[in-house]
């Protein structure tokens, strides 16, 4: 079994490291994101233990980048607040499970064993956002219980929209994913669907979940709580 250990504090990554392979791990170490997200698109891991707070690309970026290229292995999140906040951001994100620091060493063993006995985490069949959900089998998308019906292009818009939910994305990346062409500036073809899907998906109901960011492109997410 090999295990990923992505941290920058050293004391902590080496402590963790000659754990681990004292428990019988095959063990590497990335002191920060990038190579951290180089090892873990690169290598094949059987889980992550990901420190959330690192230099370069943080911790969620890189659980989100890891879920985006559609690697579904454990990842276990160490935490250094004890924030509600940052819990269930890990958890929607897609981390299995977390670990507040500071922790015993014996309770991160016994979180690993127990990842890696539950396996490779499955696809999602349904991304969420506050009440809107979008049943990838069924390609059926709700919002407070209520059923909405999109186009098919409209569908993959907001599937894209809510795979990288809270991350702003360029048209240019919308147009190569949803329509498979190079951006034109020329065309409105982006500007029009997304009226059109904020008219089925926003327009009823609150909170807005879709926000035209001037100048970069467009993001989905629920609003912070006052
Ligand atoms: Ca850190």
């Amino acid at each position: 079994m090999k295990i990923l250990i992505v941290e920058d504090e050293s004391k902590t990554g080496e402590y963790l490291r000659q754990g681990l392979t004292e428990a019988g791990f095959v063990v590497d170490l990335a002191r920060d994101g990038l190579d951290g997200r180089h090892l873990a698109l690169t290598e094949d891991y059987d889980l992550i233990v990901l420190d959330v707070m690192l230099p370069g690309v943080d911790g969620w970026q890189l659980l989100r980048e890891i879920r985006h290229a559609g690697q579904h292995l454990p990842v276990l999140f160490l935490t250094a607040r004890d924030q509600v906040e940052d819990r269930v951001k890990g958890l929607e994100l897609g981390a299995d499970d977390y670990l507040v620091k500071p922790f015993a060493f014996s309770e991160l063993l016994a979180r690993v064993r127990s990842l890696l006995r539950r396996g490779k985490t499955k696809e999602p069949e349904t991304l969420r956002l506050a009440d809107l959900e979008l049943d990838l089998l069924r390609r059926r998308v709700q919002r407070g219980g209520k059923r909405i019906d999109l186009t098919a292009k409209e569908f993959a818009l907001l599937e894209l929209l809510l795979r990288r939910q809270g991350e702003v994305l360029p048209r240019s990346l919308i147009a190569s994913q949803v329509w498979d062409m190079n951006f034109d500036s020329d065309t409105n073809v982006i500007e029009v669907a997304v009226r059109r899907l904020r008219a089925k998906v926003d327009d009823d109901f609150e909170p807005k979940l879709i926000r035209t960011v001037r100048g970069m492109g467009y993001v989905i997410e629920a609003p912070d709580q006052p």
